[in-house]
């Protein structure tokens, strides 16, 4: 028998959308992602880009720092001493998203762990296939996989993936090889900042390597990667190769001008790209209309809808612009009162 919903996703948008239909009876199920080499590799394993990231400072409600003495100051004693016990600290990404998905079980969501590999939405109910070959139906879809770090693509930095070069300062930041290390970083919007501030944590010295002479990065956070002592920005500068050997992995990088001055080297025991994501969708080539930068198509301004009639897209997969974890959540939230309002309308 075919599922009511299907949740295709596992970060802030896909737990949200699963809260929200288990809460409506709709008993979903959803695919968190597979858990293999590849995905690690790609960037692109359960849970998503929330728990690939630190201090999470941004999702309302839980301010950083320690929470105690935030509630002392915004509620009075005697109403605190009716309300629930508390956490002591503000939350990490990992955290945050553990706790999304914690809450959807509760509700009585089905996990799977496994990816959805194509889809046929030509009739209905539409039919999921999943990576182990099983065939899965369901009367309404929300997908909501995300998106996963982009890299340039030079020879040299596929060379040294995993041996020096990653995508994820989080992830390897801390590993032994980039302690006390000159590190760089490649980017200049609030991905690379952060990385390059968690990194200096480490690093002795991090260079951020940006194209242009101005950090894209919103105004607080550019101004704490040029406050930080360790992080050093390198203007009008691209990486043009990543140098290393066999033995260390990376060793150095040659970075090219864009101002036409001569190429210069510097060394590095690590090179972190934090240069913008691509979504995941290939999976739903020719399925669902997609923007040109291969984003899902809302097709109805403010809505979740998509180019399919019942499929709905919550979250990064459909949002080029804000990409936040507060609003792929609310798009999340979104997705499944469009699902569960279209499957009443249809009766189904
Ligand atoms: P982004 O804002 O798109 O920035 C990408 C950066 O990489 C830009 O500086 C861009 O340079 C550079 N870049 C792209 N392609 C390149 C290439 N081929 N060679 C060299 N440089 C290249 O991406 P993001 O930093 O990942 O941020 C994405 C979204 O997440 C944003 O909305 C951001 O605000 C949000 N975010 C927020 C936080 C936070 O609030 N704590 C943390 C992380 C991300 P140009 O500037 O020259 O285009």
């Amino acid at each position: 028998m075919a599922e009511k919903v299907i949740i295709i996703g596992s970060g802030p948008a896909g737990w949200t959308a699963a809260i929200y239909t288990a809460r409506a009876s709709l008993e979903p199920l959803l695919f968190e992602g597979a858990i293999t080499p590849e995905n690690q590799a790609a960037g692109t394993l359960p849970s998503g880009q929330l728990a690939l990231t630190t201090e999470v400072e941004n999702f309302p409600g839980f301010p950083s720092g320690n929470l105690e003495s935030y509630l002392d100051d915004a509620i009075d004693a005697t109403q605190r001493q009716m309300m629930a016990p508390h956490l002591k600290e503000g939350v990490s990404g990992p955290e945050l998203i553990e706790l999304m998905r914690q809450q959807a079980k509760n509700f009585g969501t089905r996990v799977i762990t496994d990816d959805i590999v194509d889809v046929d939405f030509t009739s209905h109910p539409f039919k999921l296939i999943a990576s182990d070959g099983s065939t899965h139906e369901a009367l309404a879809v929300i997908v909501a996989t995300g998106a996963r770090a982009n890299y340039l693509g030079l020879p040299s930095e596929a060379k040294f993936k995993n041996r020096g070069v990653s995508a994820c300062a989080v992830c390897d930041g801390a590993l032994p090889r980039f302690r006390n290390k000159p590190l760089a970083v490649v980017g200049g919007g609030d991905s690379a900042v952060e990385e390059a501030d968690y990194l200096s944590k480490f690093a002795s010295t991090v260079y951020m390597i940006h194209r242009r002479d101005e950090l894209r990065a919103s105004k607080i956070m550019a101004q704490r990667a040029i406050d930080n002592p360790k992080i050093e920005i390198l203007w009008n500068t691209t990486l043009a190769e990543v140098l290393g050997n066999d033995a260390d992995g990376v060793t150095g990088v040659r970075l090219a001008s864009t101002v036409g001055q001569p190429d210069v080297e510097k060394d590095v025991t690590g090179v972190f790209l934090a240069i913008g994501h691509t979504p995941n969708t290939a999976f739903l080539d020719g399925k669902l209309e997609m923007t040109d930068k291969k984003y899902l198509r809302w097709t109805t301004p403010g809505r979740t809808l998509t180019s399919v009639e019942g499929v709905f897209a919550a979250g990064d997969v459909a949002d080029d612009t804000y990409r936040q974890a507060v609003t792929a959540a609310a798009s999340g939230c979104m997705a499944a009162l469009d699902a569960e309002r279209w499957l009443a309308a249809k009766g189904l």
